[in-house]
């Protein structure tokens, strides 16, 4: 179904207006801050299969009140101007609210990535990021694209190849895009940052107290029973590492061509293998042909991770679960997100929810820009100093260190670590900034419109700074 159906673009706006007027915005000021800058609109032929095929693409700049902006480049059968709109803004909240110093983008390919072989993508792929760099759309300091839904690693190498191909004297050329193999200017943990987010997002609303209550949960995440929508990049981490590392239950997966579902747990390492082998979720332990009436079911928490307008007025009043983390952008309409916050349901919303990976796309700009690998300079060196402490207690006690502890303690920070660190302590302070802000005003009555009033109190600041 179309997204604009669900007017995804007039839900985001309509939350910017209702935080606007709680913050009393002068309409100008709030006006040019909502408005998508720019969107650009592309027509490409491509010849293939012996015939010329016509593709259309999008690149929307929302705000540019911090450069570069940033944000995924989607491929969808139903991407169209309201959505790309709506994801832009969406990215210039996101940023502002997690302290990452860009502006707002979005960009779609309509396209069933399926329906084609992977040089025909890349083929199609490549024209695209010429149309796009041609107009400074792809560009180290102006606008740099990322991996979204249908989208990844692959499709980035080849745009990263192609804007290196039009500038091949640019030093910082690398930085066009994020989301890159490691051997091609990429970071390590960038693939699973948006799962690792969510994960990390989780695990700092159950250290709130007060907001776990809200949500009528108790303990941590061990046993907590998960239903997931969308099984694809942000969905298969957060399940993977919600399960593995934190001991929850993952009773549910929905998927495009059916849910798989145990009471018992999901194992998702096998799930993710099979749907590699088979292409789909049919024939796996569980297996039913049933779609998205499965979000209803009991649970202690909802991770809608597939796509917008999943939740709507027509299905807002049978869900079941008090406590839905946004793992996709816009996965509730406003309508039902009223719905929802008449019930007691806690949302933690999309522009925080899923910011891990911006937030590591930031750390892999920086990583081009610097030319340098993370941890390269300081890993040997705090291992020495590391290695002079543990000697050091063991001329002091006369006792010799555990050795099962004494790796641990050793070991100097790796890109990767140093990656999962920044993005933990991006996901707690910026829900800590949430939180407190929710519960210190009575006419905040979400953390969605929490969220937004601290995005456009940032937003804002930078116009004013500028004289806007
Ligand atoms: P993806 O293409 O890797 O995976 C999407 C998955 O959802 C696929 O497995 C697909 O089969 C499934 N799906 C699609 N429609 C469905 C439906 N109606 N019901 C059930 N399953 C369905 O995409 P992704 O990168 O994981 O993105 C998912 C969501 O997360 C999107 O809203 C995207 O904007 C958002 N997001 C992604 C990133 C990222 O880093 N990839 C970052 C921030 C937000």
């Amino acid at each position: 179904m179309s997204a604009s159906t669900h007017g995804f673009l007039k839900s985001v706006d309509t939350v910017f207006d209702n935080a606007a007027k709680i913050l009393k915005l002068p309409e100008g000021l709030a006006n040019q801050i909502k408005l998508a800058n720019a969107t650009y609109t592309v027509r490409f032929g491509v010849r293939l299969r012996g015939r010329l095929f016509t593709f259309t693409g999008y690149r929307s700049v929302h705000s540019d009140h911090r450069e570069p902006v940033k944000g995924g480049l989607r491929y969808a059968p139903y991407a169209d101007q309201d959505e790309v709109e709506a994801l832009a803004a969406l990215m210039t909240y996101k940023c502002a609210l997690m302290e990452i110093p860009f502006g707002g983008s979005k960009g779609a390919l309509v396209i069933d990535p399926r329906d084609w072989e992977e040089s025909e993508l890349e083929k199609i792929t490549r024209r695209f990021a010429q149309e796009l760099a041609k107009r400074d759309l792809i560009h180290p300091s102006q606008n740099v694209p990322a991996p979204d839904m249908g989208s990844g690693e692959k499709e980035m190498a080849w745009i990263a190849d192609e804007y290196r191909k039009l500038h091949p004297t640019e030093l910082n050329s690398w930085a066009c895009v994020t989301g890159k193999p490691v051997n091609k200017g990429g970071i390590a943990g960038r693939v699973e940052a948006t799962g690792r987010g969510v994960q990390y997002g989780l695990r700092e609303f159950f250290r709130h107290e007060k907001d776990l209550k809200l949500a009528k949960l108790e303990g941590n995440l061990e046993g907590k029973k998960i239903i997931i929508q969308g099984f694809g990049n942000v969905g298969y981490h957060a399940a993977l590492f919600l399960s593995e590392e934190d001991k929850a239950i993952i009773t549910t997966v929905i998927e495009r061509d059916g849910v798989v579902h145990n009471e018992n747990g999901i194992n998702i390492s096998l799930l993710k293998k099979h749907m590699m082998e088979t292409g789909g979720t049919k024939g796996f332990e569980g297996y039913q042909e049933a779609g998205a009436e499965y979000l209803l079911n009991d649970c202690d928490i909802l991770i809608p991770a597939a796509m917008e307008g999943v939740i709507t007025k027509e299905n807002a009043h049978e869900i079941k679960a008090n406590l839905i983390i946004e793992a996709a952008n816009g996965p509730i309409t406003y309508e039902a997100d009223k719905i929802l916050d008449g019930k007691g349901v806690v949302i933690i919303p999309d522009m925080y929810a899923n910011a891990g990976g911006v937030t590591v796309s930031y750390f892999e700009w920086v990583k081009n820009l610097t030319h340098i690998r993370f941890g390269r300079m300081q890993r040997r060196e705090v291992e020495r100093q590391n290695l002079s402490i543990i000697e050091a207690i063991e001329t002091m006690t006369g006792k010799s260190f555990p050795s099962n502890l004494r790796n641990n303690v050793m070991q100097g920070p790796t890109e990767l670590s140093l990656v999962r660190s920044g993005l933990d302590d991006t996901m707690r302070i910026g829900y800590k900034a949430i939180s407190e802000r929710f519960h210190s005003d009575a006419n905040i009555k979400s953390f969605r419109i929490a969220s937004m009033i601290i995005a456009i109190e940032r937003v804002s600041e930078s116009y004013g700074s500028l004289g806007i």
